[in-house]
């Protein structure tokens, strides 16, 4: 991005706006507008005049009972204003995505100007990747950016196909898509050793291509959360009514064994922090992982196993964080994940690289109040998590 001129120029920014709205249609959380602030200004302030695209929900999977598409409830109108405030300047709101009316404000715009155009997903062939909707698109700039990265793993028409009516010299990522990209590639390529993936969260099946493409190539790998317990199962363990996926027992046993062959330190949760029931309020005593009576779940890892990951993570230099250790969204079963987080800001504290990427370990490191003090928190959670995978993303293949 830095190598173009964009002096009088329309360009074309597909941001992720994809931001939470409560029932007055507030945002209740605007980092992915602020995640994107850096590129918008360097094009404003390079004399460029900014059009920016993005989706907002699911208008397509929430249609009026006329099955017309609910407009007023997913328009990225409700985002104007805050946009405004964030650059502190006046934004321009056209409501169409793409169309005579949308071109021709884009013409009207003087530099430093700012455009938004309507939601994206309004548009039938978005998710198709549809190529008169790109084309229709690309009148809107001369130029092309795609700071989208939440999107990256989708081919879409306004992430992926439109790049293809651009010139090289004419598209780029934007700087946060640029970060992400390289802050993924610390982890990837030649990170500095000892390296520690930490996977935890719901389910073995979400995470079955990221856990094998791990062994290949970390020293360490700790397994939490709900996942840890089909591994526990797998050796034979007692885990009670802890989440377990029947069907993965056998995965499960082989990447234990993959592990081994490899030289990785594969380390499951010595104990765990049990429940009665699945609630905050429900009793809790901690024991082994491997021995939880019938009626009891594990929710959180127990202290022992706090202890161990906490040790290896302190020892390492280069972290990788997905999944959280437990049910962290219960206050009385978030001390695992809290510790952690800890952990992985200590060991970052004293030299290591930490990447914090992919679904709830974001909210949970940001929960735990310790998001800055981490290497980089990843804004795209499906999206990092495939490129982790090794998967190439549709929305960074286009743009080369
Ligand atoms: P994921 O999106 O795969 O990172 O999974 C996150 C979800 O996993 C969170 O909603 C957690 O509450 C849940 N989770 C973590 N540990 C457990 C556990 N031991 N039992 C049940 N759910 C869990």
């Amino acid at each position: 991005m830095d190598q173009i001129n964009f002096q009088n120029k329309r360009v074309l920014v597909r941001v992720d706006f994809n931001v939470p709205l409560n029932g007055d249609y507030k945002i209740t959380d605007d980092t992915r507008m602020r995640a994107a602030l850096p590129t918008i200004k360097h094009i404003i302030d390079h004399g460029g005049k900014a059009i920016l695209m993005s989706h907002l929900g699911r208008p397509m999977k929430k249609l009026l009972p006329d099955g017309s598409i609910d407009r007023n409830r997913f328009t990225l109108r409700h985002l104007v204003n805050h946009l405004s405030e964030l650059l502190a300047k006046p934004v321009f709101f056209v409501d169409e995505t793409v169309g005579e009316k949308a071109t021709a404000m884009s013409h009207k715009l003087s530099p430093g100007e700012v455009l938004i155009v309507e939601n994206t997903r309004f548009e039938a062939g978005e998710k198709k990747g549809d190529e008169k909707l790109a084309e229709a698109m690309a009148e809107l700039g001369d130029v092309y950016i795609n700071d989208a990265f939440g999107t990256a793993h989708r081919a879409h028409a306004s992430t992926t196909t439109v790049a293809n009516y651009f010139d090289q010299e004419a598209k780029s990522f934007g700087f946060l898509m640029q970060k992400e990209i390289e802050n993924a590639n610390k982890v990837l390529h030649g990170p500095t050793r000892p390296l520690t993936a930490i996977i935890g969260g719901a389910k073995v099946s979400d995470k079955i291509l990221l856990l094998e493409k791990l062994i290949d190539f970390v020293d360490n790998l700790i397994v939490g959360g709900g996942m840890a317990y089909t591994f526990m199962k797998a050796q034979g363990g007692n885990i009670g009514k802890s989440l377990v996926e029947n069907d993965k027992l056998d995965l499960a046993s082989k990447l234990i064994e993959k592990a081994a062959a490899k030289g990785v330190r594969l380390l499951l949760p010595e104990d765990s922090l049990v429940a009665d029931a699945f609630s905050n309020e429900a009793e809790r005593k901690t024991t082994s992982s491997k021995a939880i009576s019938e009626d009891w779940m594990g929710l959180d890892i127990g202290k022992q196993a706090i202890q161990q990951f906490s040790e290896v993570i302190k020892n390492s230099s280069t972290l990788l964080w997905n999944g959280p250790m437990g049910v962290f969204e219960f206050s009385n079963f978030a001390a695992g994940t809290n510790a952690i987080a800890q952990a992985v800001a200590d060991a970052t504290q004293n030299g290591a690289f930490s990447l914090v990427g992919g679904g709830d370990s974001v909210a949970a490191v940001n929960k735990s109040g310790l998001a800055d003090k981490v290497s980089y928190v990843s804004t795209g959670g499906g999206a990092m998590l495939e490129f982790l995978e090794g998967k190439e993303l549709p929305g960074i293949k286009a743009m080369n």
